[in-house]
């Protein structure tokens, strides 16, 4: 009886869960429909390893085009979505839609492309956070190692605590973790030692001034030297001219993103970009 009555506590249990499933997928395609019918839409940019000039992943960059045609930039609308706390819906559509496009690819043969998704102070505070990037992960069936998180470096410097609790649970989901605009905060070197983080992302004000007579100028050497004590890859953003490229180059910077290479574009046109690449390769000095 007792085994009966489990079984039957089963079956329901099941049911339920297999409906909640459905629900789930159903809001997902509505909310989907919704966002994509609102002009939201991910734009693509390669993220290239300077040794051997393969590209090696992309960047996901929100868009919002008005019904004019006209581009809202994202540092107005993010902390607009924040604010309101859209922010929760509108992250779970990127990161979904950026874990599909990287499966997509890869099972294209398009190329084996890392992911990188940026996530907001909000979203990574949120307490369902893990959860969803989990549940994303298995429900889409995407290898993890071909995730990447950015998370700004103020945002990593806030309530470490807390901050170093979650880096731990989505690096234990096998994913990483980049630290974006590198250098604007003011990072303890001791915390950064104890943070779950795979990359260092210099910020492009540094880049912009390599080469200058500036005191920045100095900056993005530092920056490689952390990366290389610390055992974490340095990726610069913000790479317009061939100069810079060069400089980083030579201070041994890992990997580089920018306008030099290519600006995010749409999913289409970066797929013709990267299949008019010689065996994946951009041209380099
Ligand atoms: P970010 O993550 O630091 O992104 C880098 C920004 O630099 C992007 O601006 C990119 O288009 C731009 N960029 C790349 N290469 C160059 C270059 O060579 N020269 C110049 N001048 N700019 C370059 P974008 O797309 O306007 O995004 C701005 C910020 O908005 C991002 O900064 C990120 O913090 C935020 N953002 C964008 N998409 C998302 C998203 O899906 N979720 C969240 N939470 N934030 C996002
Ligand atoms: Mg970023
Ligand atoms: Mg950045
Ligand atoms: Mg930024």
């Amino acid at each position: 009886r007792a085994k009966q009555d489990q079984r039957g506590r089963f079956v329901w249990y099941a049911q339920a869960m297999a409906s909640e499933t459905r629900q789930r997928l159903t809001m997902l395609h509505d909310l989907r429909a919704v966002i994509e019918g609102q002009g939201m839409q991910l734009y693509y940019q390669p993220q290239i390893e300077l040794s051997s000039g393969q590209v090696i992943g992309v960047e996901a960059l929100l868009r919002w085009q008005l019904p004019n045609g006209q581009f809202v930039p994202p540092d107005r609308f993010i902390p607009l979505a924040e604010y309101s706390g859209l922010i929760i819906d509108l992250g779970e559509w990127v990161f979904r839609t950026a874990c599909l496009q990287q499966l997509e690819w890869q099972q294209l043969g398009v190329g084996a492309l890392r992911m990188a998704v940026n996530v907001s102070l909000s979203q990574f505070r949120h307490q369902g956070f893990v959860s969803m990037v989990k549940r994303a992960l298995t429900e889409l069936g995407v290898s993890p190692d071909m995730i990447e998180l950015e998370v700004t470096e103020s945002m990593a410097m806030h309530r470490i605590d807390e901050v170093r609790t979650v880096l731990r649970q989505l690096t234990a989901l096998g994913i990483t973790v980049a630290i974006d605009d590198f250098g604007t905060g003011f990072s303890s070197l001791s915390y950064l030692q104890r943070l779950d983080v795979n990359r260092l992302k210099i910020d492009r004000a540094f880049v912009n001034d390599l080469g200058r007579q500036s005191e920045r100028a100095s900056i993005p050497e530092m920056i490689v030297k952390l990366g290389q004590s610390l055992n974490l890859k340095v990726i610069a953003e913000g790479v317009e001219t061939p100069e810079q490229a060069d400089h980083l180059r030579e201070l041994g910077c890992d990997e580089v993103q920018g306008y030099l290479y290519a600006k995010p574009m749409p999913a289409d046109d970066f797929v013709r970009w990267f299949l008019m690449l010689p065996e994946g390769r951009v041209k380099q000095g």
